[in-house]
């Protein structure tokens, strides 16, 4: 808008000192200027215009056009355009000198979720921020924004993959430092993808192809970065292997459900339990739902694997309910939901299925949901909940407390218990603001009427303050780790036999 009104007016100052410029040289010529031929007098405009408005072409358009094509809009850095030719003029210096030139693809996790939260304009104060910050670490040369929520850098001054190493972890922990934003204050961790030439990448196609490559690996890692490696290749390879494994595993019964309990703080007393996934896989042995659950949701299988988990898991808690002695009233499951089961239409159907099959009371079984399920907010996801809530299925908010929502939204849902995560148990005698938080989560929670479950327990210590703090239930491997399903019916035996006695 500035711009366009500053060249509006520099338009206007440009006629008018054409014409007041020609108005001088015809008073200075006299008559001599005044008996041109109207062409001449055209001529000689037109020379006047073109001298006067080349600079004025410049600085008001083409400038700001060169300005548009090598920046990003909104932070104001470079775009990949820029870092492409720079890259190209680079590789030839890099080559030259004998160095490594590294560049790095970065996004930022549950950006999307941020936005959704807290809305546009707090999500752009956010990238700006981490334009910034990356920005901030002495190795890096230039920033670039890629769009959306990636960005780019080239690193300078690295001497070896593992200085590479070493100046990602320092981005990444610069990065966990807290932004402060319209008040509030918010982590944000990213996602760091990098390739180096002239080990892995060749050309500046190659860099950026294989830094994004890299970044892309661990939408199923834990890890913060990778660094490009033919390995990667081979891991690639490996889960491809694995998700084309996994097609028939539901069919082979190579899949497993081990049970953790769950336990009431006050009486000790086991009172449900949560049903965890395993792949029995036919050459790699037992497999953690960390390794394949990921690969499932990105290929759609988990909607399969999904409705097994929900069957087996009803069969299995009214099978012990026939099996145990004295029966076991009360004794409830809790199963996990992937974001993908929850936005299919018929999900309830399947629910009222598997209740329906094994003859369960709905009140029997828990499903577990994350609050980065509920904040899209989609009609669908409100209209299955409360179907579910109306059935008499519970709902609960799994690792509450590593996503951006606030108990008042989900307050929201028809959510019936909290489950704390693990990364605040683990704290809860090491870090005072950690206890302070969950002292908190777990006041409000049960004053929305929910109940609270605290993940993770370990040991005695986090147990008695999580029993100060008045938590109702607690899940850890300090009662057991998730175990078989004979296991736990012994356990379970056990402990009502102990009872008893
Ligand atoms: P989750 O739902 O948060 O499950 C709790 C995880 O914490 C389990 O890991 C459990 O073994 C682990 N855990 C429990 N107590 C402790 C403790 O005291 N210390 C430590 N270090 N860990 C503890 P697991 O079984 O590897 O499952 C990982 C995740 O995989 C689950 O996290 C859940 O998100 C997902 N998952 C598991 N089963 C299913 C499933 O049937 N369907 C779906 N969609 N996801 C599943
Ligand atoms: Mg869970
Ligand atoms: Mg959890």
């Amino acid at each position: 808008m500035k711009q366009s009104r500053y060249a509006i007016r520099s338009f206007i100052l440009l006629i008018a000192g054409v014409f007041v410029i020609e108005l001088g040289i015809m008073a200075s010529l006299g008559k001599a200027l005044s008996e041109l031929s109207p062409l001449k007098v055209g001529l000689i405009d037109s020379a006047l215009l073109s001298i006067l408005f080349f600079p004025f072409l410049f600085f008001f358009f083409l400038r700001p056009l060169r300005y548009a094509a090598y920046h990003d809009e909104l932070t104001g850095l470079p775009n990949e355009r820029q870092l492409r030719e720079q890259l190209d003029h680079e590789i030839e210096i890099a080559a030259k000198r004998k160095q490594l030139l590294v560049v790095v693809f970065a996004d930022i996790n549950n950006f999307k979720e941020i936005n959704d939260t807290f809305g546009r304009d707090f999500g752009d104060v956010v990238l700006k921020k981490i334009g910034v910050q990356l920005g901030e670490n002495d190795h890096v040369e230039t920033v670039v924004r890629f769009g959306d929520d990636q960005f780019g850098a080239v690193l300078r001054d690295v001497a070896s993959e593992g200085g590479v190493g070493a100046v990602l972890n320092g981005i990444i922990e610069h990065q966990k430092e807290p932004l402060h934003i319209k008040g509030r204050k918010i982590e944000i961790s990213l996602k760091i993808g990098a390739a180096i030439y002239p080990d892995q990448a060749r050309s500046t196609n190659e860099l950026l192809s294989k830094a994004e490559a890299a970044a892309r690996m661990l939408e199923v890692s834990k890890n913060p970065y990778l660094i490009y490696s033919q390995n990667m290749d081979d891991e690639m390879r490996d889960r491809q292997e694995l998700a084309h494994d996994l097609e028939g595993a539901v069919d082979r019964q190579e899949l497993v459900l081990y049970y953790q309990p769950i336990i009431d703080i006050k009486t000790g007393q086991i009172t449900s339990c949560e049903a965890l996934i395993r792949w029995q896989h036919p050459k790699r042995g037992l497999l953690s739902p960390d390794t394949f659950i990921p690969i499932a949701e990105k290929t759609g299988q988990i909607l399969q694997i999904g409705e097994w988990v929900l069957n087996e898991a009803c069969l299995q808690l009214k099978a012990w309910m026939t099996t145990m002695p004295l029966g076991i009233k009360g004794v409830a499951v809790s199963i996990n939901l992937s974001a993908r089961q929850l936005y299919v239409p018929d999900m309830v159907d399947k629910v009222i299925g598997a209740l329906e099959r094994s003859g369960l009371d709905p009140e029997l079984i828990e499903l577990e949901i994350t609050e980065t399920m509920l904040m899209k907010n989609l009609d669908i996801v409100q209209d299955s909940l409360r179907r579910l809530d109306d059935l008499g299925v519970k709902l609960v908010i799994d690792d509450f407390g590593t996503g951006y929502s606030s108990l008042a939204y989900v307050r929201e849902f028809p959510v019936s218990v909290c489950k704390i995560d693990r990364s605040f148990v683990s704290q809860i005698n090491v870090d005072e603001n950690k206890r302070m938080v969950m002292e908190t989560i777990i006041m409000l929670a049960q004053k929305m009427g929910m109940t609270v479950t605290a993940e993770g327990i370990e040991d005695e210590d986090q147990l008695k303050a999580l029993a100060k703090l008045n938590c109702d239930s607690a899940q850890g491997y300090l009662f057991s780790k998730p175990i078989r399903s004979d296991d736990f019916l012994n356990l379970l035996i056990r402990q009502r036999q102990d009872k008893t006695a």
